[in-house]
């Protein structure tokens, strides 16, 4: 029997973007109008943690924290399209504290325990040392490492938003207990994501790129999911696994040219959980990234919700 679990916190949106920036504060109110929908049914929803120095830490370099730190109670520009408002420290480390709260449960819950962490700022561009792309700190890279640290042996993240994760790609790029896989429009923002990365040293062949041309489908997508995705899960056998779940990939989405629909984000979902079955007990974090279609968005995220409340 599975249990879902949502973390969710009001304050998600108090982080500021100028206007007309594609992640804004009115997607923290699609993520909090889904949680209270499920809480309304009867779902269980959860208040997330803060992030502590030490949780940062085990991903980004302490040059990283301090100049992050630094941009609070300011309205600071990053690079062109990452900018902070004086809250936007603490919003993206509790972000950060939320995979970690979300990962506690799948740990700690009884088997096939699952949770949809709800946040923004997204994460998975933000490198050890940088910030990029509307990220500010790595969410679900500090999730990963806090259950390495909690004893899991081997964590999966998969990474479906439209572009690439390189954030958590070079993150654990040397790192044969993390498996990163990443599907993305190829070539696209960030430039990074050719198959030919596949991890260096000790980490080599536990990164898998899955490059996809513009104008991709759901059935293109989900064939690679099939022949190349799943197959790796399965012979990596992680004792977790994370999902960058990023619905930037959807054909209504302003900023991604695949074209992918709900119902394709709801069978790779749940092709991905029904692995995890397999491998894991079903241990399962899902960790919202992108996504710029306030509709797509929400209908994405019911549909994650629905088929992970299904045993
Ligand atoms: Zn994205």
């Amino acid at each position: 029997m599975n249990s879902l679990v949502l973390v969710s916190s009001q304050r998600f949106v108090d982080h500021v973007t100028p206007v007309g920036h594609p992640e804004r504060p009115e997607r923290a109110e699609v993520l909090s109008a889904v949680a209270n929908a499920f809480k309304a049914l009867g779902g269980e929803v959860i208040e997330p943690r803060l992030a502590t120095d030490e949780d940062l830490l085990r991903v980004h370099t302490q040059e990283h924290v301090d100049a992050i730190v630094a941009t609070r109670g300011k309205a600071t520009l990053i690079d062109e399209d990452t900018f902070t408002s004086p809250d936007s420290e603490e919003v993206a480390r509790l972000a950060a504290g939320a995979v970690m709260t979300g990962v506690a449960r799948a740990l700690d819950g009884p088997k096939g325990s699952r949770a949809l962490v709800l946040v923004r700022p997204p994460g998975h561009h933000a490198e050890a040392d940088r910030a990029m792309g509307f990220c500010l700190y790595n969410s679900i890279a500090v999730g990963a490492a806090y259950a390495r640290s909690r004893g899991c042996a081997r964590v999966a993240i998969v990474d479906y938003d439209v572009h690439h994760g390189n954030g958590t790609q070079w993150i654990f790029y040397e790192d044969s207990t993390v498996l990163f896989v990443s599907s993305h429009q190829y070539p696209f923002y960030p430039g990074t994501g050719a198959a030919s990365e596949r991890g260096r040293g000790e980490g080599l062949g536990f990164t898998l790129n899955v490059p996809l041309d513009a104008g991709a489908r759901d059935d293109e997508i989900e064939q690679k999911y099939a022949e190349l995705v799943i197959p790796a899960m399965r012979q990596f056998k992680p004792d977790l696994l994370m999902v960058s779940a990023g619905f930037d990939a959807h054909e209504m989405d302003p900023l991604g040219q695949l074209r992918m629909t709900t119902e394709g984000f709801s069978r790779l979902t749940k092709a991905l959980l029904s692995a995890a079955e397999d491998l894991c007990e079903g241990r399962v974090v899902l960790v919202t990234e992108g996504g710029y279609d306030l509709d797509a968005l929400k209908a994405c995220l019911q549909e994650v919700i629905r088929v992970s409340s299904t045993p």
